[in-house]
């Protein structure tokens, strides 16, 4: 008995739910203000065989095309920046989400941090700044212990 595969269209049995492209604007909130987006392949996960758009699929997908396009936009860090930032040998978002909070005196929560790195959620525009701020710091301190 092969395993039963999820992808396969619950209207007509028929297919399995693929991706298909295509463009499109889309309005989010940012920083307080509308941001309007052109994402030229946005996915919609339907049925190749009836056309059945099954609710809620891709959205993990979706919110990365949506959010990579925002960063783009709003000239913030984009997610591989943000974990580039980080040494990989000592990858503890805890760590890294207390290093950041002690540096800058703003208080920054690790689900924060995974999350702007998956792509999930982006960070505002003061938190970038921080960021940034951190980022030249530890370049800083690398240099240091290269002399
Ligand atoms: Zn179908």
């Amino acid at each position: 008995m092969t395993p039963r595969d999820r992808r396969i269209c619950r209207k007509c049995w028929n297919a399995k739910i693929t991706p298909v492209y295509h463009p499109e604007t889309v309005t989010v909130q940012y920083d307080g203000e509308e941001w309007s987006l052109f994402i030229p392949k946005m996915p919609v996960f339907q049925c190749p065989a009836c056309g059945h758009q099954p609710k809620g699929w891709g959205r993990y997908e979706i919110g990365q095309v949506v959010n990579h396009a925002l960063a783009k936009k709003a000239g913030v860090l984009m997610p591989d920046e943000i974990a580039a930032m980080h040494d990989p040998d000592v990858y503890n978002y805890r760590k890294i989400a207390r290093a950041i909070t002690s540096f800058s005196g703003k208080s920054v929560y690790w689900a924060s941090i995974s999350c702007w790195e998956d792509g999930m959620c982006v960070q505002g525009r003061a938190m970038d700044a921080i960021l940034r701020r951190y980022r030249r710091h530890l370049q800083n301190c690398k240099e240091r212990t290269a002399e």
